[in-house]
């Protein structure tokens, strides 16, 4: 397969950051070929606005999703954009790596998706869910919380992690097309034992060995 991991974490030594190096690894040994973003090393401005372009259709009144369109049939994505587009377009699979920020991804993971799922290129009339430009691929999400497991159940007091992320597995990821495979979740890893913290890395690292062999689950609708 072809892997890409898009990596949302300001310390490369966190945790996520330990999940993100073990991925990489662990994948590059199975045999796959591993594509990265790491979006804060890069400087990724997660800024949607007319730098997405190189030149615009309508200079006078910004219309992003018209400016998508127009930048698909022309080639005209600017350079940082075109080069995330390829990546994505080229992965059998994609792995979001990030911490939950306010029940969400950090803004500059939400910025990539902002600026590279970009319409045209990756979606458009009659190419979203089934008929998704990315059907066939799979994409799952790796995260980590603050909050303790039984926070996140049904009834606990943060409430549904399914439900929480279902705008990105259902909104962003099967509106494109890709089958989500179950999300990787480490509950409070800061509270965590280091040896419990590096069980975890190991059984992610197994999870791993066989991920191309996962069957995607459902995600629920809203
Ligand atoms: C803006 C903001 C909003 C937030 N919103 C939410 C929210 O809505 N809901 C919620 O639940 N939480 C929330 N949080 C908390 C956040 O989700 C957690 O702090 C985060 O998920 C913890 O992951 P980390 O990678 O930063 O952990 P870290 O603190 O980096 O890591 C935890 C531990 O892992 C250790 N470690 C690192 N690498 C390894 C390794 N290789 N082997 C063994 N141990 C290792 C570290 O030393 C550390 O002790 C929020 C935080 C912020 C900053």
């Amino acid at each position: 397969m072809n892997v890409l991991i898009v990596f949302a974490h300001p310390e490369p030594k966190s945790f996520n950051g330990a999940m993100f190096d073990t991925a990489v690894r662990e994948l590059e040994a199975a045999g796959h070929t591993v594509a990265t973003s790491d979006l804060y090393r890069m400087g990724f401005n997660p800024v949607s606005d007319r730098h997405n372009f190189t030149t615009l259709k309508d200079p006078d009144f910004l219309k992003l999703q018209a400016e998508e369109t127009y930048a698909s049939e022309t080639g005209g994505f600017a350079p940082e954009v075109e080069a995330e587009l390829r990546k994505l377009e080229a992965c059998d699979l994609l792995i979001l790596q990030f911490p939950m920020w306010w029940f969400g991804m950090p803004a500059i993971l939400k910025g990539w998706i902002d600026r590279v799922m970009a319409m045209g290129r990756t979606y458009g009339y009659g190419s979203i869910y089934q008929t998704g430009k990315f059907r066939g691929k799979r994409a799952m999400l790796s995260l980590t919380t603050g909050g303790p497991e039984e926070a996140y159940r049904k009834g606990g007091f943060n409430g549904d992690i399914e439900a929480i992320l279902r705008p990105v597995q259902r909104g962003v990821l099967e509106f494109l097309g890709f089958e989500v495979l179950a999300p990787q979740i480490h509950y409070g890893p800061v509270r965590a034992e280091p040896g419990q913290l590096r069980t975890w890395l190991a059984n992610y690292a197994q999870r791993l060995q066989s991920i191309h062999t996962e069957a995607p689950v459902a995600v629920g609708q809203y």
